[in-house]
């Protein structure tokens, strides 16, 4: 049930477009990169013709000549590698940038069904650990790849150029290169893909048990869970066994691929040397070249190493992508706020349905409870009003266009589901705010902070809205957090609110003053509130009752009482308790 991951195919298309979006600097880094080159190879060029010269007789005034050229063509080509290798890092973070503002995009509007089915580790592995080696590719990789590979193939027309005969004596790695260098590739990518998936699995089991430590205790699973870990560590441990083993052959024929031609070279210059046909000079300047080629062409299958890294996250992030959209907003507009359920079915697993056809009318303005025993589809039922999954049978609509037909935005501006669980973000306590509503000016975030009650500590703050808050910043009460999200949904401003257990987990003093921050944001608002307290119920204009996955009841709160049926019952034993 992973999430999809990209074929080959698609992530050289996606690569291939996304370079082409940065032809102008790609090119710019090149011509640097070139220049710097050429200027690096005049170095052993120079060398050579003054072995040559002073084989024949030269002056002192000739050698100390060219120890100056020598001096400029070093000083050239240090500030054109300089210059290129700035451009060429700009250049990688602009494209890393942009994948991670894709990616970005598409994780947060991923269907929920689809992430819960993957599993946390899976998505928190392609946002960790995957984007962690293609950033490092993008920003260092490719600019070195382009770098390296320019010097290598002007290094081998210079060495030509120096002397054809003794040129080709450089090219006799290249076989041996390839040969390893295929090998190499063919099985590499599949195995990094399977390294992905086992580091993603390793995540996955690591989360689930830190974060959910209190069941794991309770139900005592630590050793099942010990024994996951095991296992995840082992396929990781068998995976980089086997791709230390692809290494390790590709390097050992690299190593012979550079290393073979400078000693070809000697024995093939001499021989040159001795017939007439190349000079000391050339046969020197070519070695040198191969010598000097060699520290290029190492970086260079490094960095190829490392692309198959990336290439095998690569997939995984944009497999992502992949995943089948769960709706698609058809631009009709809504005629009225008038949410009504029909027949809505739903099933977590196909085949198993835990709503059966619930029918629903929301009345505007009016305050409903929903109350039933655990496992009755309450909070199912809740997710369907507020739009979170496309029912699998029947529909949800607000003013006659389902919930799943609208876009996103317009979604949230109807209706909004608020849990338990609430989140701050790492950043200052605007940001937090502007995330319901991206144009908020500072009187509004004002007005909606003080409407939840929280204008007051927030402005006791040193920086006021602009403190910094969450993980390694200012911590947040748990109530103060919830008054953040409180006012984010003021300002989301949906007419429309499903309450599932909002204030259950805190403590109860917390409780009642948050309840009054919730009042404020719930006036003149349609809600549905998800009760375990059945006085929230009681304040109800009306109250569903649900049992097995079917509302079993619906009435006002005195009518179901003296209907004496399932909620009276509820209503009595929770009055004696
Ligand atoms: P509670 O009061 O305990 O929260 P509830 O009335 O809200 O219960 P739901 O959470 O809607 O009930 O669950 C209805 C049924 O669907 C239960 O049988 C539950 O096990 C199942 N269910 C809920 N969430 C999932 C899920 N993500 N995947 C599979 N089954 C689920």
């Amino acid at each position: 049930m992973l999430l999809p991951v990209a074929d080959n195919a698609t992530v050289w298309r996606y690569s291939r477009l996304l370079l082409a979006n940065y032809r102008a600097p790609l090119v710019g880094v090149v011509v640097l990169q070139a220049a710097a080159a050429l200027a690096s190879l005049a170095v052993p060029w120079m060398l050579g013709s003054l072995v040559d010269a002073v084989a024949v007789g030269t002056t002192a005034a000739h050698i100390s000549n060219v120890g100056v050229w020598l001096t400029v063509a070093i000083l050239v080509q240090t500030v054109f590698a300089g210059v290129g290798q700035r451009q060429a890092m700009v250049l990688g973070e602009g494209i890393f940038a942009r994948l991670r503002e894709e990616f970005l995009d598409t994780i947060t509007h991923l269907p929920l069904s689809t992430v819960e089915r993957a599993g946390t580790g899976d998505l928190l592995g392609r946002t960790t650990n995957d984007v962690d080696r293609v950033q490092w590719v993008v920003r260092f990789g490719v600019p070195r790849v382009l770098v390296t590979s320019v010097t290598i193939l002007l290094t081998m027309v210079a060495a030509l150029v120096a002397s054809p005969l003794a040129g080709v004596g450089l090219l006799t790695g290249v076989p041996l290169l390839v040969v390893s260098a295929k090998w190499y590739l063919k099985r590499a990518t599949p195995a990094y893909l399977e390294s992905s998936k086992a580091y993603a699995a390793i995540n996955g089991v690591m989360t689930e048990s830190v974060e959910h430590a209190a069941t794991v205790d309770e139900l005592s699973l630590g050793r099942r869970r010990r024994a996951r870990m095991t296992e995840a560590l082992q396929a990781s441990w068998h995976w980089e066994d086997r791709t230390l083993y692809l290494r390790a052959i590709l390097f050992v024929g690299m190593v012979l691929g550079y290393a073979f031609p400078t000693a070809v070279l000697v024995v093939w210059g001499a021989w040159l040397v001795n017939s007439g046909l190349a000079t000391v000079g050339a046969v020197s300047a070519v070695a040198l070249y191969s010598i000097q080629v060699r520290g290029s062409i190492g970086e260079f299958l490094f960095w190829i190493d490392e692309i198959q890294v990336a290439t095998a996250s690569l997939a995984r992030i944009l497999g992502v992508k992949l995943v089948e959209p769960d709706r698609m907003p058809t631009g009709e507009v809504p005629a009225d706020q008038e949410i009504v359920a029909r027949a809505v079915e739903y099933a977590y697993r196909s085949g198993h349905n835990v709503l059966h056809e619930v029918s629903l009318d929301l009345v505007p303005g009016e305050r409903l409870a929903i109350v039933g025993p655990s496992g009755a589809g309450k909070s199912t039922l809740g997710r369907m009003l507020a739009g979170i999954h496309p029912p699998t049978g029947g529909a949800v609509t607000v003013g006659d266009v389902r919930l799943v037909d609208l876009a996103e935005e317009q979604l949230r501006s109807e209706v909004a589901l608020v849990t338990q669980e609430h989140h701050v973000f790492l950043g200052s306590i605007a940001d937090n705010l502007r995330l319901a509503k991206a144009d908020a000016d500072e009187p509004e975030m004002r007005h909606a902070l003080a409407s939840v009650d929280a204008l007051v500590w927030v402005d006791a703050l040193e920086r006021g809205m602009e403190t910094e808050v969450g993980s390694g910043a200012l911590t947040l009460t748990p109530a103060q957090a919830q008054q953040v999200a409180l006012a984010r949904l003021v300002l989301l401003n949906p007419h429309t609110l499903v309450l599932d257990e909002a204030t259950s987990l805190l403590d109860p003093s917390a409780a009642r003053h948050l309840e009054r921050s919730l009042n404020a944001v719930l006036s003149g608002r349609t809600v549905v509130a998800i009760a375990h307290r059945l006085h929230t119920a009681h304040d109800a204009d009306r109250v569903a009752v649900m049992d097995d996955g079917r509302i079993v009841e619906i009435g006002p709160h005195d009518e179901l009482v003296e209907r004496g049926g399932e909620y009276a019952a509820l209503w009595h034993s929770w009055q004696q308790d």
